[in-house]
């Protein structure tokens, strides 16, 4: 049997053969309903194999047939995994896992550049970190509520950009009332906003530069 395709049922064909012959005999003209009330099957691809044809469900097969997969449960009660559905499940977990991997190397990437902005500013003096608005101010604009800001603990005056301490990086006279209550977070989360990342990458290429 080796190279052949994987089956959903370890029966040979001629105890398949076997079995649909019994079958023929003992199935009658009447249905049992007692069989028929019990009637199960354990997977649609091994009641193909066994029918000799596609398996459609309870109602798309006829008595003879019922009673032939009745009593193939009875022969064969622990078949093998199915193979089509084993391998789709298995892809499917491999793609899950890939794109898991995806997400892990996307955080890991998103999580050192912020290593990398944090260290070029510091080399030069300026000390950030990340703090989170809690302020809901909804009608202003440029304002993101909930948002994580990159925070100055040190003035910062790189290029066109001018800071305070004790600012977010995307803080201007306008917005300055919805930035009023920024709070240190302890949870290692990078900055959300949009804004202050965008003046982060362009003071640490001038930094660097
Ligand atoms: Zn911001």
């Amino acid at each position: 049997m080796s190279g052949s395709e994987p089956r959903a049922t370890a029966l040979t064909p001629e105890e398949l053969d076997e079995l649909r012959a019994r079958a023929d005999r003992e199935a009658g003209s009447f249905v049992d309903a007692r069989v028929q009330a019990a009637f199960r099957v354990h997977n649609p691809e091994w009641a193909a194999e066994i029918l000799g044809r596609p398996y459609g469900g309870p109602y798309a097969i006829t008595w003879p047939e019922l009673y032939l997969l009745h009593i193939a449960v009875q022969v064969e009660p622990t078949p093998p995994p199915p193979p089509r559905a084993t391998a789709a499940r298995l892809a499917r977990e491999a793609e899950e896992a890939d794109a898991g991997r995806a997400a892990a190397e996307e955080a890991a990437g998103r999580e050192a550049e912020w290593r990398e902005l944090v260290d070029t500013l510091q080399a030069a003096g300026v000390r950030v970190e990340v703090r989170h608005n809690y302020t809901s101010a909804r009608h202003l604009e440029f304002y993101t509520q909930g948002a994580d800001h990159v925070y100055l603990l040190d003035p910062l005056h790189v290029g066109r950009l001018h800071r305070d301490a004790d600012v977010a990086l995307c803080h201007t006279p306008s917005n300055a009332p919805n930035l009023a209550y920024l709070e240190p977070t302890t949870d290692g989360r990078l900055p959300s906003c949009q804004t202050c990342l965008r003046h982060m990458r362009s003071a640490a290429r001038r930094l660097a530069a």
